[in-house]
């Protein structure tokens, strides 16, 4: 959680560059916007206090962008100010705001952005509750409440931990986990899956804002950034453990599954063998394998692997990608 001190620092020396950059022109902007969001958002304006019904809500759920739908705060670092906008405590991401000195109107303050698209947000100041001690003091205007909630889908596509390197870097997207579905082994280990006997597939589980990015897009990137022609196998890697897999939560993933294997089979050379199944049980691999990527970037498998996939999924959908998507760590 980022201190006063940083952000400070930040506003002075600038911010770490966004993952996912959203750029556009201010007539585009006009289009796309009410005229009142875009003097907030892209005029640096300000909304008058206690204008919105926004201050009192405190419902579940994540607020976006009203721009280009980042997700920017929780309802859970929501709190009531006092002061007639929208308040929290700290963003969902360290790197989702951008801080730029304000010295207008005679004062020095900090300007909250929006990191991908530059939105003027409002300021932040250093006087707010614990656990930041920050008060993130936000037009109503300049934010869109998410009311899809979350969900969840169960993918397998060779070695969990490329897949979970893959997922990890999506806007929308605020868990990945690794582990184990599609077999008949109640609560199976690493190396009875690597047995090939259990029927288990290596898969990851995501969890994702519908409302950010939807389960036919994860389902395009997922038959994108693996081989799914190839029975049992992934690049070097053979076995059932490593087939293509798509476990559905519900009828509706389940038609749109066949929706989007019949929209991208003109893609593949030969015929896609993606096995989509109703999701039994997701049994959560063991904690080493979480984040293994991140945690282990320099591991030859890694390094050989992991990364040059990694470096083409960012070219092709750079737009997609979360603010504070790091680049590949892995040296060579
Ligand atoms: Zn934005």
């Amino acid at each position: 959680m980022l201190k006063w001190s940083e952000v400070m620092r930040r506003a002075r020396h600038g911010n770490p560059v966004a993952g996912r950059r959203v750029e556009k022109s201010d007539a585009q902007w006009r289009a796309e916007l009410t005229p009142e969001q875009h003097h907030v958002t892209r005029a640096k304006g300000t909304e008058r206090p206690f204008s919105s019904e926004m201050c009192g809500l405190f419902e579940a759920g994540r607020y976006l962008c009203t721009c280009c739908g980042e997700p920017l705060f929780d309802a859970e670092e929501k709190f009531e100010s006092g002061s007639g906008w929208p308040s929290f405590t700290h963003p969902v991401q360290h790197d989702a705001i951008a801080y730029q000195l304000d010295l207008s109107h005679g004062m020095e303050r900090v300007e909250t952005q929006c990191s991908v698209c530059d939105a003027h947000l409002g300021h932040v100041f250093p006087d707010g509750p614990a656990p930041s001690g920050l008060r993130y003091c936000i037009n109503a205007l300049a934010l869109r409440k998410s009311d899809a909630g979350e969900a969840r889908a169960t993918f397998g596509g060779g070695c969990f931990w490329c897949t979970e390197a893959v997922f990890e870097q999506l806007a929308g997207v605020s868990r990945v986990e690794s582990g184990y579905a599609g077999g008949s082994t109640p609560d199976p280990s690493y190396q009875a899956v690597c047995s090939g006997q259990t029927g288990h597939a290596e898969v990851v589980q995501v969890t994702f804002d519908p409302s950010v990015v939807s389960y036919a897009d994860l389902l395009r990137i997922h038959l994108s950034t693996h081989d799914p022609t190839t029975p049992n196998r992934q690049g070097a890697d053979r076995g059932t453990q490593y087939r293509s897999i798509v476990l559905t939560h519900d009828d509706d993933q389940a038609s749109v599954a066949r929706q989007v294997l019949a929209e991208m089979a003109p893609l593949f050379d030969d015929p896609i063998v993606t096995e989509v199944r109703p999701l039994d049980s997701f049994y959560r691999a063991e904690d080493y394998h979480q984040d293994y990527y991140a945690s282990n970037p320099n591991r030859p498998y890694c390094a050989a692997v992991i990364t040059p996939k990694l470096q083409r999924f960012r070219a092709r959908f750079g737009e997609r990608l979360r603010a504070g998507a790091t680049n590949t760590h892995a040296q060579s």
